[in-house]
């Protein structure tokens, strides 16, 4: 039995409409719009962000038509049975890219449903965003009755981690003994698709020195999501249990490689906080889909300092390559030998929820 710490079930309808510049969104929902993607990619390369393009692929490529149970299943024939799945929700509403088909409640009582056909399989975590005017009420709905596992935030979509909104969410987290799994990676094609002007004045007030020299959106929302700003949530909420997702980013683990002296790496600052606070966590989802940082994964768990906050996670099915959910469940575990894939997919997951004391 294992646990896949991060994964993701939500689907099309859940994609804000203008995810993707263009128009492109409502085109490709139709058949013959899907079927000139390979022309499109093409076309389109100058235009926009490549990345961004092959994720929407990949929302519509799995996520289209299909139920969470189905989107799921989907998911869970790559691991062993009774393996359990921590399933992320995501709220597209409020980050000015237009309008999601679906009420973001359906999307949640959807993943509840879900809870209930696989009640100790699926262990769901509900994507809170300050600018919900009901998050309170939500957070408690989706926790007290429908037995959520812990809360989910992605500050690149354009608020920050220590934002006084979240405050009683961090409350309550903590009086509940919830996990919070924050989204921490840079330059991410899920940002805030505003204008820059737009973005940087959601950036006034900012508690740590910003990149503001560009009117790259994936650039300028990056600041929110940066490792730093967690200090003060920290110092705030001194027994969160935080998890700050994908270790920096394959762009830092790739930089560590070619710059280890770089003190600027979100690997390092991660890498630090982890050290400074036994209750931060980090998961490998998305980054280690890449096979080049395996070795780097064993050098970090041979660390005792930081070896216990490490967690494993997929980010199914966010990653593009059809192999990637074996290239985690399988050949990362015979890479890493059965002793230290327990360690990030068992052991620490389990104190990570608060099944175990730390
Ligand atoms: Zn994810």
């Amino acid at each position: 039995m294992l646990y896949n710490c991060h994964i993701h079930t939500f689907n099309e309808k859940d994609i804000a409409r203008k995810y993707l510049p263009l128009g492109l969104v409502r085109l490709l929902a139709t058949t013959p719009g899907f079927q000139t993607i390979g022309f499109l990619l093409n076309l389109l390369n100058p235009l926009t962000s490549n990345d961004q393009f092959r994720k929407y692929v990949r929302f519509i490529k799995i996520g289209r038509y299909k139920g969470q149970k189905e989107i799921f299943e989907e998911c869970q024939k790559f691991y062993p049975v009774n393996s359990k799945f921590m399933v992320l929700a995501m709220d597209m509403t409020y980050m000015n890219a237009g309008k999601v088909p679906r009420p973001y409640m359906e999307q949640l009582s959807e993943l509840a449903e879900l809870k209930r056909a696989y009640p100790d399989i699926i262990l769901p975590f509900v994507h809170l965003d300050p600018n919900q005017t009901d998050m309170m009420d939500m957070l408690r709905k989706c926790i007290e009755e429908w037995g959520f596992s812990g809360i989910k935030i992605y500050p690149s979509i354009g608020y920050f981690p220590y934002d006084p909104r979240l405050t009683p969410a961090y409350e309550y987290a903590e009086k509940n003994d919830l996990p919070v799994i924050a989204h921490c990676s840079p330059f991410n094609p899920t940002h805030n698709k505003g204008w820059p002007w737009e973005i940087k004045a959601l950036l006034a007030g900012s508690k740590i020195p910003l990149d503001l020299d560009t009117c790259n959106r994936k650039r300028l929302c990056s600041n929110f999501a940066n490792p730093l700003n967690y200090k003060f949530v920290l110092e705030k909420h001194k027994k969160l249990r935080l998890c700050l997702a994908h270790f920096g980013s394959e762009h830092y683990w790739h930089q560590f490689l070619d710059h280890p002296e770089d003190k600027d790496s979100w690997l390092l600052l991660i890498k630090d906080m982890m050290e400074e606070h036994k209750n931060v966590y980090a998961d490998i989802s998305f980054t280690l889909n890449n096979r080049e940082f395996f070795p780097l994964l064993k050098v970090l768990l041979s660390d005792p300092k930081i070896n216990g906050q490490i967690l494993f996670g997929s980010d199914y099915y966010m990653v593009e390559t059809k192999t990637t959910e074996r290239c985690f469940g399988i050949d990362l575990r015979g890479y890493l030998g059965e002793k230290e894939f327990r360690t990030i997919s068992y052991d620490n997951p389990r104190r990570f929820l608060g099944e175990i004391s730390s």
